[in-house]
């Protein structure tokens, strides 16, 4: 390793990182040897959404998240719909700072408007390559009495999850396929998502869901989605899984939608092996 140089150890690319310069996500630094969030409070995106969006089906229904985004991600998905913020840095993209202490000011302030705002939900881009940001939101959230939601690939590593894990009341978790190859191709590990759904899974205090976005020729047989089911129902069969139609995007538009035949075929492969199995963007 050069001089000055720092190993990121957040997620599996364990990117060596020299000075004032970014590893890979666009989201991480090098500060004077120790690698720290790039832009630990920028957010690019904020609303308050439906949990329904999230998607969560099956944990506080009719209840909404003021959800939040910044920049960057660790993963390299060609058909990426937030691809705006995901794949790009600081100087591409509109932010502003919004720390901890305001975010949950504001988060209280929505509570007491509508109770039906029942927290925050960390969404849009990877929100655990800047999981400190989570971390410290996530523990004035829950002094202010309202819930943590995690919308995240979970390309992260087993350290990382443990450090966030005890603050998600709610989460969902990006599972892209279920062979090692396809995940290298994206940039990440298949291993290290499953690890993260297993650690979130033993979590009793937290609801977890699942998405697989059904990608015609990368993830659409019968045989993938059923193993990617049965292996969910080996952690726990009450996971839900939400099987969602893929639209051409970013660098994938060399393909049409995943039929809408294929996208209900495929749930009730999943049904054999898992309890509450739900369709998206049909
Ligand atoms: S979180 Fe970012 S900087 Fe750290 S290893 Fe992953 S891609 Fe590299």
């Amino acid at each position: 390793m050069s001089e000055g140089t720092a190993t990121c150890t957040t997620c599996p690319r364990h990117c060596v990182i020299a000075p004032g310069t970014l590893g890979a996500c666009h989201a991480r630094t090098n500060q004077g040897g120790m690698v720290v969030p790039a832009g630990y409070d920028h957010v690019t995106s904020l609303a308050v959404d439906p949990i329904e969006k999230k998607p969560i089906a099956r944990w506080k229904s009719g209840s909404t998240v003021l959800s939040l985004g910044s920049y960057g991600c660790n993963l390299r998905c060609p058909w990426c719909q937030n691809h705006g913020i995901s794949q790009v840095g600081e100087g591409d993209v509109p932010w502003r700072s919004i720390s901890p202490q305001e975010l949950v000011g504001l988060a209280r302030r929505l509570n007491s408007e509508d109770s039906r705002m029942v927290g925050v939900a960390y969404t849009y881009n990877e929100p655990l390559v800047r999981w400190e940001y989570v971390r410290d939101c996530g523990e004035l959230v829950h002094e202010a009495g309202l819930a943590n939601v995690l919308v995240s690939a979970g390309c992260v590593m087993p350290e990382v999850v443990r450090e966030v894990a005890p603050l998600i009341d709610a989460a969902n978790i990006d599972l892209k396929a279920f062979r090692s190859e396809s995940y290298r191709m994206l940039g990440g590990d298949l291993a290290t998502v499953q690890e993260t759904i297993r650690l979130l899974a033993a979590m009793p205090t937290c609801h977890l869901e699942v998405t697989t976005l059904v990608v015609p020729g990368v993830n659409d047989t019968h045989a993938e989605i059923g193993d990617l089911a049965a292996w969910l129902a080996s952690v726990d069969s009450q996971i839900v899984l939400h099987i969602s139609r893929f639209f051409p995007n970013w660098r994938m538009r060399d393909r049409g939608p995943t039929p809408v035949s294929r996208v209900y075929e495929l749930a009730d492969v999943a049904r054999q092996h898992l309890c509450h199995v739900y369709t998206g963007n049909c």
